[in-house]
């Protein structure tokens, strides 16, 4: 591990959260390409770029607008220093190379997936079909000898990913009709292709777990008018997340007990 470049992991994804929390507004608002300034939200003063360093304009400005004192929502420092720890992660276990690249690149989406999905319920198809196409990159990979991938999978091993938990999940949502999507169905396929088999089913059972908590948390603090109110995406996102990252040596340990 080198300093330098771990700094550098920081460093970039502290201004790509930044730039995530634009398009975590934008995507949903179909504005992405409208107005190439950012502006604040509530009196849509442009900003200037002393209010745009991530994290520090945050401090900075005490958490609200420097024109109308709004309060800036705290997501915005949170998506900033979240992407940045994700970033930092993926270096530290896997180094410096395409995968921890790929690797940074999806963290970042699946913050951006989770984020709109706490917003408006819903999983945006562009967002599914990007993260499928940054999944192409491993099952190529996954052809040559010396990969630089964390795993020895076959290549069939990232085709049957694609159905490892997005089959289950339908079939789930079938029999139930509610909690699970056809976004989060599509979502952990677009996965699966990037994850292989193994890691993408650990990270939906991570996800699960994590969404029945969370959803029994929401219960017992908000009653029952709540059911079914809880997007499962971020869940999924975040059992992905730990999955990816320390997977392989706990499916190892399942392996080995067997
Ligand atoms: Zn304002």
């Amino acid at each position: 591990m080198n300093i330098v470049i771990g700094v550098l992991y920081a460093i970039y994804g502290l201004l790509v959260g930044s730039f995530l929390n634009v398009c975590i507004y934008r995507i949903p608002r179909h504005i992405f390409w409208r107005n190439a300034h950012s502006y604040c939200p509530n009196c849509h003063t442009e900003l200037k770029w002393y209010e745009l360093v991530p994290l520090f304009s945050y401090l900075f400005l005490g958490g609200r607008c420097r024109t109308c004192h709004e309060r800036i929502s705290l997501r915005y420092p949170l998506v900033e220093g979240g992407n940045m720890l994700l970033w930092i992660l993926a270096y530290i276990t896997f180094g410096f190379g395409w995968y921890s690249v790929a690797l940074c690149l999806l963290f970042s989406l699946l913050l951006v997936v989770s984020a709109i999905d706490l917003d408006i319920m819903e999983i945006p198809n562009g967002m599914v079909l990007t993260i499928a196409v940054l999944g192409v990159a491993p099952f190529v990979a996954s052809f040559f000898a010396d990969n630089g991938l964390p795993s020895t999978l076959p290549w069939w091993g990232y085709l049957v990913g694609v159905a490892a938990a997005s089959v289950p999940l339908f079939l789930i949502a079938l029999a139930t009709r509610g909690g699970i999507g056809g976004g989060d169905v599509k979502l952990m396929a677009a996965l699966g292709l990037f994850c292989g088999w193994r890691v993408v089913l650990l990270g939906a059972f991570f996800g699960v777990i994590l969404g029945g908590v969370m959803a029994a948390i929401l219960l017992l603090l908000f009653g029952k008018n709540r059911r079914a109110m809880m997007p499962l995406a971020p869940a999924l996102a975040l059992g992905t997340v730990v999955a990816l990252l320390w997977g392989e040596p706990i499916l190892d340990a399942i392996a080995a007990m067997f």
